[in-house]
């Protein structure tokens, strides 16, 4: 039998959908409408098609955006000067600067100099190191955590099952990891320097790949059974998008599966707008609490 399939395009609409409730609501009562700076330096053109889905989704939800659109000239201090600005500007919630950087300019100062309260991707050492130590914030990077969305909505209980990650990266596998241990897994991470990758596939009862390979992971590795998590974009020379695992194989050997596109993609825009939303509502708490403290 097919696996089901998880559809993260329903899902991430029905959050949408409850974010927009939830900005109609404030504007309703009069309340600051939730601002997300996007700030992308270069022409890099896969950054510019992201930036631009970001912004549709934030339109539809009622945000307000706040872009910036900066040279490939810019230079390190250019760029931080502007975050300072925007740490500090009371109509922005999220800042999110959109990765990859120019090489003259380092991520990691980049990343560390946004305020930890502003941080929607949840890079920031802070809210990462707040995920590590089992206190997470709810600023976390918004893949992993809109993964652990998809599989809520769905009633997948993943508590003590064996859960394999191909990847490392700071964005999706190494936050993925913190998840799924928090969540009960017993977690193993593979990369590129793993050995007899495939034997660890066929252990796995959950198995979540971002490598950036199109269709590298092949349906036989897959345990009968397995929830497969496929986060992979990759765009083929005919125009098609597809994933990193052999889906038209895979779909048969698993139990639940992500199909590409429709599958994780579209949970990590709405977890970026959850995010957004969850600082502008905090902000707001905070204040009332220290005018009701006066
Ligand atoms: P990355 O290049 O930063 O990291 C890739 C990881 O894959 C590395 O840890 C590397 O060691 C590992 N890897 C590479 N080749 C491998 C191999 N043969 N075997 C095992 N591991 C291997 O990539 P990333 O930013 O994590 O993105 C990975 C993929 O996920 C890309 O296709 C990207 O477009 C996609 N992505 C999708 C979303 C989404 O919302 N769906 C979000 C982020 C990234």
């Amino acid at each position: 039998m097919p696996a089901n399939i998880i559809n993260g395009a329903k899902v991430a609409h029905k959050v949408l959908e409850d974010i927009s409730q939830r900005v109609k609501k404030r504007l309703e009562i009069g309340a600051r409408i939730p601002g997300l700076a996007i700030v992308l330096v270069g022409s890099d053109s896969a950054s510019k098609i992201y930036v631009s889905k970001k912004r549709e989704v934030c339109k539809k939800v009622g945000f307000l955006i706040y872009l910036y659109e900066l040279p490939e000239s810019t230079t390190q201090i250019q760029l931080l000067k502007l975050i300072s600005r925007l740490n500090y500007d009371q109509n922005i919630d999220g800042i999110l600067v959109q990765l990859p950087l120019p090489e003259t300019i380092n991520i990691g100062v980049i990343v560390e100099h946004i305020s930890p309260l502003k941080d929607v991707d949840g890079f920031h050492s802070y809210n990462l190191g707040r995920l590590c130590n089992r206190t997470p914030t709810m600023l976390r990077p918004c893949t992993p955590r809109g993964i652990m969305t998809l599989l809520e909505n769905y009633k997948i209980n993943i508590c003590r099952l064996n859960a394999v990650i191909v990847g490392a990266s700071n964005i999706v596998g190494r936050p993925m990891s913190m998840e799924l241990l928090l969540a009960g897994c017993t977690t193993t991470i593979t990369h590129r320097f793993t050995q007899n990758l495939d034997q660890f596939i066929a252990q796995a009862d959950l198995l979540v790949v971002a490598i950036g390979r199109p269709r590298f992971i092949l349906g036989n590795w897959i345990k009968a059974g397995a929830i497969v998590i496929d986060v992979g974009i990759n765009r083929l020379p005919s125009g098609q998008i597809v994933g990193d695992v052999e889906f038209d194989q895979a779909v048969h050997r698993a139990a639940w599966i992500t199909p590409v596109p429709g599958g994780v993609g579209p949970m990590t825009i709405a977890t970026l707008m959850q995010n957004t939303l969850y600082i502008c509502e905090q902000k707001e708490m905070d204040n009332n609490f220290q005018r009701e403290s006066i």
